[in-house]
């Protein structure tokens, strides 16, 4: 892994040169758990619901009056008798809105809506490295020596 030091600097000669370009950073799909193994959902564990999709009414698949959708618990592929049509499953198969990112003028780089979103509507999943809380404070201290560096270095 690369020095704090060497990352400033990057930064810095990067703001220099593009001024409109966003900072570097990799973009990942899913949450990354290379510090501790993902959790296996035990089966008997898995919710299922009772909806059972029916074709005259759309909002009889996974909708309101879903047990899973009003406790925040999504269906499980494979398991949900709803099958394809089941809408409860929008972190798993990943249907977000449509976002872009946008510089803002004072607070850095921020994420913008490119569609309407009604209120309650699904976004997007917020993914990262899943860590350790002692690696968090690792970090978080390092993050405070880079900012005490970017102070020096503008002065
Ligand atoms: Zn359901
Ligand atoms: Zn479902």
């Amino acid at each position: 892994s690369r020095s704090c030091c060497s990352t400033v600097q990057e930064l810095v000669s990067q703001m220099e040169e593009e001024p409109t370009e966003a900072p570097l950073y990799i973009h990942i799909e899913t949450n990354d758990f290379s510090y501790r193994r993902h959790k296996r959902q035990k089966e008997e564990d898995i919710a299922v619901c009772e909806c059972q999709y029916d074709l005259m009414d759309p909002d009889s698949a996974c909708g309101e009056r879903c047990w899973n959708v009003s406790t925040n618990t999504e269906c499980t592929p494979g398991y949900c008798r709803c099958g394809v049509y089941c809408k409860n499953q929008r972190f798993q198969k990943s249907q977000y809105a449509r976002t872009r990112l946008v510089k803002t003028e004072r607070r850095g780089w921020g994420l913008l809506a490119d569609e309407n979103i009604t209120a309650g509507q699904f976004v997007i999943e917020y993914c990262g490295e899943v860590i350790s809380w002692k690696e968090a404070k690792r970090r978080s201290q390092t993050y405070e020596d880079q900012g005490t560096q970017l102070q020096h270095s503008f002065q």
